[in-house]
């Protein structure tokens, strides 16, 4: 397949090129050649004079099915709102993790999602759907309570991988499991070559709680415990400089969700510059559609930037192509996915979104980037993974439909639980 004459690539190579008129070449589900002028007979080929190409976004903390629970009891304090929601969670089904799945995987990939990291109940459920719709997914059994039952459980997934799908080892949270039990998962990540993926130093209370507890600050904690060898950590907003050192030193992943941490009000300062001196690598997340409302990287990428410029008092502190880089580059580093740039060789995820879009006016080549990450937030032309077009804007009006139907099934299980 050839994407012909596509207006500007935004690559996120090295030198953070950004090309015009090139043509990018695609065979199998890889990026064979970008050139100018490719011609090849017998080749599929797309006109994209008019089009602007990403490389795919990764939305890199979430628990996609709780698109359940969007603008259900919004507006009230963390743990009024969990102790509202986990009864309902406990009586979530199979069937309705899908519909959740389906709803929350139509929109990501009408916004050029094209890999997440997923923690929620029947993960089954959520990969069925994401290998139905072609989407790559990172997640697990979570690994709390009945361990051996829960390893069982994560060792049945193991046996589905393949080039969209990954497993790790999520032991959740460091509230959610004993120290002894932290140590059993540790060995079990290691025998099943997994990387660990959790909460951590999410709020000011398990932070207070972990200090009385273990002497330590909960990444020092962990640390002690041997789980933080590339592990895949979100929110990571309460931590010291001391914690941010030992997350470099591990090669660890922090996933920010600036959306979800304002609006639960946890209130931490996420320290991005000590991060960033200290080459952390910052992927982004959506966390769940409950705390957030919505599962788009454009609204993620905008509020990032501002919180921080914000809490360091520095309008220069981030800017828009670092922000780009959490979403693709950072995104492709935590789930281990060989994507996040346009570059040959590489996987095919990318997106494309129109040149004449109004929000992206007036548009050159400098200033795109910035255009694309404070400006854009509709749905993308089309969406690119694994060599594949998965999405394509004509799909909306079907998709919206077919949203509205599993909507109902929702409305469904309130009626019946609430
Ligand atoms: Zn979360």
């Amino acid at each position: 397949m050839i994407l012909k004459n596509c207006k500007y690539i935004v690559t996120q190579n090295k030198n953070r090129e950004i090309l015009e008129n090139f043509d990018i070449l695609i065979k199998g589900n890889k990026i064979e050649r970008i050139e100018k002028d490719i011609n090849l007979e017998n080749e599929e080929t797309f006109d994209c004079s008019d089009k602007i190409i990403f490389p795919g976004l990764t939305n890199a903390h979430t628990h996609i099915a709780m698109t359940i629970f969007r603008g259900f009891y919004d507006d009230h304090e963390l743990f009024d709102w969990l102790s509202k929601i986990n009864p309902l969670e406990n009586k979530l089904t199979y069937d309705l993790v899908s519909v959740g799945a389906k709803i929350a995987i139509m929109e990501m990939l009408s916004k050029g999602i094209v890999a997440f990291i997923d923690t929620y109940y029947f993960p089954e459920a959520t990969l069925e759907v994401s290998q139905k719709y072609g989407i790559r997914l990172v997640s697990g059994r979570v690994l709390v309570d009945d361990l051996k039952t829960r390893m069982a459980e994560n060792d049945v997934l193991i046996k589905k991988q393949n080039e969209l799908y990954k497993v790790v080892a999520d032991p959740y949270a460091i509230y959610a499991n004993s120290t002894e039990n932290l140590k059993l998962i540790r060995e079990y990540a290691k025998k099943r070559n997994l990387r660990i993926n959790m909460h951590a130093a999410e709020t000011r209370q398990e932070v207070f709680e972990c200090y009385k507890k273990n002497g330590k600050y909960v990444i020092e904690y962990l640390d002690s415990l041997g789980l933080l060898d590339n592990a895949i950590l979100a929110h990571c907003g309460w931590v010291t400089k001391n914690e941010i050192l030992i997350l470099s030193k591990r090669n660890a992943t922090v996933v920010h969700n600036p959306i979800s941490n304002m609006k639960l009000a946890t209130g931490a300062f996420f320290p991005y510059s000590a991060y960033k001196s200290l080459n952390v690598s910052i992927a982004l997340g959506k966390d769940g559609a409950a705390s957030n409302n919505s599962l788009n990287l454009f609204d993620e990428m905008k509020v990032m930037a501002l919180l921080n410029k914000n809490n360091h008092w520095d309008a220069s502190i981030i800017n828009a192509h670092e922000v780009l880089d959490s979403a693709t580059l950072n995104g492709a580093k935590a789930t281990g996915f060989d994507n996040g740039s346009i570059e040959e060789g590489k996987l095919a995820d990318l997106f494309a979104i129109s040149e004449t879009s109004l929000e992206m006016q007036p548009l050159t080549k400098e200033n795109l980037v910035s255009n694309l990450v404070y400006s854009y937030n509709s749905p993308v032309e089309f969406t690119m993974i694994n060599g594949k077009i998965v999405y394509k804007r004509e799909f909306l009006e079907e998709w919206t439909q077919k949203a509205k139907v599993l909507s109902q099934r929702i409305k469904q299980f309130f009626e019946k639980n609430l």
